[in-house]
C-alpha cells in the first residue's frame, strides 16, 4: 500500500497552479486571521449588511470581495518610495448578521466594535459594509470609546433622511447620530455631495444643523488635499478623533460602476485616493471604513479593487507618518 501524503512533482493540491515570486509581498500576505492576541494596530471587520439599503443591493458580498481584490495588488508604493509589508493587518471576520432582523445586525455591529475597541485601545478598525447603514452603528462605538467624534464622509449623498418614512436604512446614518446626539453637526464634514442626487430640504437640514458640507464643485475646484487639510484643521479643536467613512458611490459611476446608486459628476479614483492617504497620515484619523460596494453589480471586481486601494492608500499614510 502506498503512503498518503508522498509529493508528485508540479501536482498542486491545492489547485489551480500558482506563480510565486520571493521578490513581491502581495498586499493579501500582511493579513492575518485574528486569533484573540493583542490588537496593536489595523484590524479588517466585515459587516454583511445590505438589507437594510433602500435600493436593491447585493452590499452584503463586499467584504468577501474587497479582501480577495487585495491579493491584486503588491505592497509597494512606488509615488512615495513606501512598502507597506510590514503594516500587519488582522483579519477579525465578520460580525454575524441575523437573517432578517436589521436593527438587530445593527446593534449587533455596534456591540462588537464598542468590545474590541474597549480591550484594544490602539486599534484602528478597517470596517467593509455592507451598505451606509453600518456607519451609524461602528461611529456609535467609537463615540462609547473614544470621546468626541468628528466624522470625514465621502459621498454623493447626504444620508441625511429622516427615519420616519423608512427607519434606519442606508439613507440614514448620519441623521440617525445627529437625532441620537452622537455627533454635532458641526463634527460631521461631507465631501463630493452632487448634484441632482440629493433634495433641498436634506441640504437644508445639514446646514441647519451645522454640518460642513462641499459638495463635487468644491471638490473639483481645490485640489484635495487642501480642501482635506481644511477639514482636518476645522475638525481637530472640536473632536478628539476623526473616523473616515467612504461612500464609493462619490466616486464618477466610470470609476466605480459597482455601486448602487451610481452617477455622472463624481470624483475621479485617484482624488480618492490621494485623500485617503493624506488622511491615513493624520493622527486623528483612528478608523475608517468602506461601504456601498456591491459586487454582483459590478464589472470586473472594479470597485472592489478600487476599495481594496482605499485600504492600502490609507495604510501607507500611516506607514508614513509612523503612527501606528
Ligand atoms: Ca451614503
Amino acid at each position: 500500500m502506498g503512503e498518503y501524503g508522498v509529493k508528485i512533482p508540479f501536482l498542486n493540491p491545492a489547485g489551480a497552479a500558482k506563480f510565486v515570486d520571493h521578490q513581491v509581498t502581495k498586499a493579501n500576505d500582511i493579513i492575518k486571521t485574528w486569533q484573540g492576541e493583542e490588537i496593536e494596530g489595523f484590524g479588517i471587520i466585515g459587516a454583511p449588511l445590505s438589507k437594510s439599503s433602500i435600493s436593491h443591493s447585493g452590499a452584503a458580498l463586499a467584504p468577501t470581495t474587497i479582501r480577495r481584490a487585495l491579493s491584486a495588488f503588491t505592497t509597494y508604493s512606488i509615488e512615495d518610495d513606501v512598502d507597506i509589508k510590514d503594516c500587519w493587518v488582522f483579519d477579525l471576520g465578520d460580525v454575524t448578521m441575523h437573517v432578517t432582523d436589521i436593527p438587530l445586525s445593527q446593534r449587533r455591529i455596534e456591540e462588537t466594535i464598542t468590545e474590541i475597541l474597549k480591550e484594544h485601545q490602539n486599534f484602528i478598525p478597517i470596517l467593509l459594509g455592507g451598505d451606509h447603514s453600518v456607519s451609524a452603528p461602528s461611529i456609535k462605538a467609537f463615540k462609547k470609546n473614544k470621546g468626541t467624534v468628528g466624522v470625514i464622509q465621502f459621498d454623493a449623498h447626504h444620508d441625511l433622511r429622516n427615519l420616519q418614512d423608512g427607519g434606519t436604512t442606508n439613507g440614514t446614518p448620519f441623521r440617525t447620530l445627529l437625532e441620537d446626539k452622537v455627533i454635532e453637526g458641526k463634527h460631521l464634514v461631507q465631501i463630493g455631495i452632487r448634484d441632482f442626487s440629493n433634495s433641498k430640504e436634506y441640504f437644508m437640514y445639514g446646514k441647519e444643523n451645522g454640518v460642513k458640507i462641499y459638495t463635487m464643485k468644491d471638490v473639483r475646484e481645490k485640489p484635495i488635499k487642501s480642501l482635506l487639510a481644511d477639514a482636518i484643521q476645522y475638525l481637530k479643536p472640536l473632536v478628539d478623533v476623526i473616523y473616515v467613512s467612504v461612500d464609493m458611490d462619490v466616486v464618477d459611476q466610470a470609476h466605480a460602476p459597482g455601486c448602487p446608486a451610481i452617477g455622472p459628476g463624481g470624483m475621479d479614483s485617484q482624488s480618492l485616493l490621494e485623500g485617503i492617504a493624506y488622511l491615513g497620515e493624520e493622527s486623528y484619523v483612528k478608523g475608517i471604513d468602506i461601504v456601498e460596494i456591491d459586487p454582483t453589480l459590478d464589472v470586473r471586481d472594479m470597485t472592489s479593487r478600487l476599495g481594496a486601494h482605499v485600504i492600502l492608500q490609507f495604510l501607507k499614510g500611516k506607514r508614513k507618518s509612523l503612527d501606528y
